[in-house]
Parts: structure tokens; C-alpha cells; sequence
């Protein structure tokens, strides 16, 4: 189907909330490219938005997929699932907490880690009805996580939002200190923040806010929906960072693009749900668990997260000399393959993000005006050659 029609079908029959997308439509993966309806070829530094973590052509993945759709796709929570329990084992063991819950996206995964939080309270005899969150923050379109999500933009053809939200400013630790109180329950907190425009939290702060937590008897929920799952180098963010939270929210990478989420809860956290507190249809079925089963581990039994770290660092070498040679370039932000380059306020990230698609290089747009890169994990050096050689025609 020609482009024009698909756009024409999308604005006639599809909800407007994606306006004006971009301009191309994608039918094949292949490696780290993307291949669009007309044949033209794109190297992917997005990954459908820090999913695609393994690229287009792990066979492995696809095979297991495959054994799945051929054996049995979906059965239900009523039953066990060898799969389910496969994956929840080796996603414990290779983060160290306790157990995990199954959801299908972000926003779910985030709502059922509140409630898990409020649930805590809650057993302990005096619900706390307040959170903590970080302004720039994202956490999702339902409307708890929504409302979590410290950026008024979101807020207000909404308002009110549900509960009591605290935004703060984050890596302001007497900030931190104002905040948390014996209301709170929980503390919520992005390791980067991925849509805010790849803030980093420093470790100081991650270790203030465990200690706070622990002070004040809240919890503290990591969400890595975006940073978890290897992109910055290691499994979970949280591990560079210095210190463990109560709770770590996935999603993105776990599914390869396979719709997936979780929450993973250690110590009393791990013990508040009991059972008719919290469930789902489709969360953790069997085609989610194969593909989480393989990346994790993938993750876990390859020298990948090794390669996140070294590519990396490159990149972000090749973004740093960049930033040297152009003077609209502000700031390098960001770890791993989770990098970005703030833009000068005259030269909109948006614009610079459709130049790079024309000359067949796919990327992502943040927060304060940053150009963003979350690339497959399998991207190789002469891949972010060629970008930063567009990078470099695009700017002069
Ligand atoms: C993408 C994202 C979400 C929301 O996930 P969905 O699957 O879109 O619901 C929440 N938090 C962070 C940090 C994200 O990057």
C-alpha cells in the first residue's frame, strides 16, 4: 500500500493522538536497519523506542517465538506456566530480588508497583497515601502513572489526577529531605531520565534517597522501564547507582518488541500482595515469556552487556568530539546505549531528527530539546561512524 493511503486511512480511522507522525512506514528489520515500504534502507538508532534490543535478525528469538505460536500461545493465570516460572527464576537470580509480577506494558507494570507500595502500607496497619516523584519524570499514560509522571504538560487536560503526588527537582538532596515524610509511600525514580531528556541521577542522590526511605519507612521504586534490561551497560541501572530499591519496574527491552512489563519486589515488598490483590489476562503469557525468557537470557549468558558498555562509551567519545567542533551541540547526557545530545534552542531536536531520517538514520527526540539514540545493542562502530558523519553535515 502506498504511504499516502496508509496516511490517509490513519487520519480518517486512527485515534489523532500521534498527530502528524513521521513520514515513513516500516515493513522490514534486518540486523541493526530498517527497511521502509519504498525499499530504502535506515540504520536504527531508536529501537522502537528502547525495545528492540537485539536487533531484526536473532534467530534464536524468532525461533522461540515461532516453537511458541506453533505449541500454545496463550493459556491463563489459572494455570501454571513453565515458561512464567523459567523466566521469573532467572530474572530474580540475575537481579537479586525476590519475585516478579508479569504485566504488558510500562504504565501497567508502574500501576501495579503502586499498589504493591500502598498494599505495604496498608499491611502494616496505616495507609500512606502519598508519592514522591521527580519533576521531568515520565511514568506512563494510565492515569495513576500519569499522574506520577512529574511534567505538568501531561497533567492538565486531566486534572485532578488521582492521589497525592510530590514533585521534586531531582539531585537536589535537601529537596529530598523536605519530601519524604512518614506519609510517604514510596519514593519513584527514573536511574535516567529517558522521555525528561536523559537527566542522570548521581549516586549520591540514589543513596540519599535509600537511606531517606529506609528513615521514613517508604519504599523506593526504581523505574527502568527505559535504563533496565541492559541498556545502560549493566542489567539494571540501579546496580551503577550504589543502591538497591524496594522495587524495579521493566518493560521496552524485556520483550524485544514482544509487549511486555514487570515489577520485581525484594524484602517485605516482596511478601505484601496476597493473592486477589493484583492479576491479569494477558500478563505474563506464554509468547511474552518466551521472549523475555531469551533476552534475559541472552543478558545474562553472553558478553552483550560487556559490548553495551564498550560501544557505549565509543559513542559517546564520537558525541563528545562532536560537541567539540559544533557549537550548537550543549551537552553529552546519558550511559551505555541510552545517549543524547542537548541541541542550542535554535536548532529544534525535532528538526534535526527528520534531516537524520532522509539520510536513512532513524532516532529519537527528549525532553529540553535532545536528539536521543537508544540503538539495538548489536550496533557496531562504523554504524555510529556513519551517524556521526551525518551528524556532522546536518549540523554545518
Ligand atoms: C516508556 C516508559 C514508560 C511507559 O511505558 P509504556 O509501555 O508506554 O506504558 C514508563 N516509564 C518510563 C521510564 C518509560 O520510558
Amino acid at each position: 500500500m502506498d504511504i499516502e493511503k496508509i496516511k490517509q486511512l490513519d487520519k480518517q480511522y486512527y485515534s489523532p493522538v500521534f498527530g502528524e507522525r513521521l513520514p515513513v512506514c516500516f515493513e522490514r528489520g534486518e540486523d541493526v536497519f530498517l527497511i521502509d515500504s519504498n525499499g530504502k534502507r535506515y540504520t536504527d538508532f531508536l529501537s522502537g523506542i528502547a525495545v528492540n534490543c537485539l536487533g531484526y535478525s536473532d534467530a534464536g528469538f524468532k525461533q522461540a517465538l515461532k516453537d511458541t505460536v506453533d505449541s500454545l500461545l496463550h493459556t491463563s493465570n489459572y494455570f501454571y506456566s513453565q515458561t512464567q516460572a523459567s523466566l521469573a527464576e532467572l530474572l530474580c537470580k540475575a537481579s537479586g530480588y525476590d519475585n516478579v509480577f508479569l504485566a504488558n506494558s510500562g504504565a501497567e507494570a508502574m500501576e501495579g508497583a503502586l499498589k504493591l507500595a500502598r498494599k505495604l502500607h496498608c499491611n502494616n496497619g496505616r495507609a500512606r497515601l502519598r508519592f514522591v516523584t521527580m519533576r521531568g519524570s515520565f511514568h506512563g499514560r494510565t492515569l495513576l502513572a500519569l499522574a506520577a509522571t512529574g511534567q505538568e504538560k501531561f497533567h492538565t487536560p486531566f486534572l485532578p489526577l488521582p492521589w497525592a503526588f510530590d514533585y521534586i527537582t531531582p539531585n537536589d538532596i535537601a529537596a529530598l529531605k523536605a519530601a519524604v515524610s512518614a506519609d510517604t509511600a514510596a519514593v519513584v525514580i527514573e536511574p535516567i531520565q529517558g522521555e525528561g531528556g536523559l537527566l542522570e541521577i548521581t549516586p549520591e542522590y540514589y543513596a540519599a534517597m535509600r537511606s531517606l526511605c529506609d528513615r521514613h519507612g517508604a519504599l523506593m521504586i526504581a523505574d527502568e522501564i527505559q535504563t533496565g534490561m541492559g541498556r545502560t551497560g549493566t542489567l539494571l541501572a540501579s546496580s551503577s547507582l550504589g543502591a538497591k530499591p524496594d522495587i524495579i519496574v521493566l518493560a521496552k527491552a524485556l520483550g524485544n518488541g514482544v509487549p511486555v512489563g514487570a515489577f520485581l519486589a525484594h524484602g517485605a515488598a516482596a511478601q505484601a500482595f496476597e493473592p486477589g490483590d493484583h492479576g491479569s489476562t494477558f500478563g505474563g503469557n506464554r509468547l511474552a515469556c518466551a521472549a523475555a525468557l531469551y533476552v534475559t537470557q541472552k543478558l545474562v549468558r553472553t558478553d552483550l552487556l560487556t559490548q553495551v558498555s564498550k560501544t557505549g562509551a565509543y559513542f559517546k567519545k564520537k558525541l563528545a568530539a562532536l560537541k567539540e567542533s559544533c557549537a550548537d551541540i550543549i551537552e553529552v547526557r546519558g550511559r551505555g546505549l541510552m545517549l543524547g545530545i542537548k541541541l542550542s534552542d535554535s536548532l529544534p531536536a525535532k528538526e534535526i531528527q527528520k534531516k537524520l531520517l532522509s539520510l536513512g538514520f532513524v532516532t529519537a527526540t527528549a525532553g529540553d530539546n535532545v536528539l536521543r539514540f537508544l540503538p539495538p545493542y548489536v550496533i557496531g562502530h562504523a554504524h555510529i561512524d556513519a551517524l556521526a558523519d551525518a551528524l556532522n553535515s546536518v549540523f554545518v
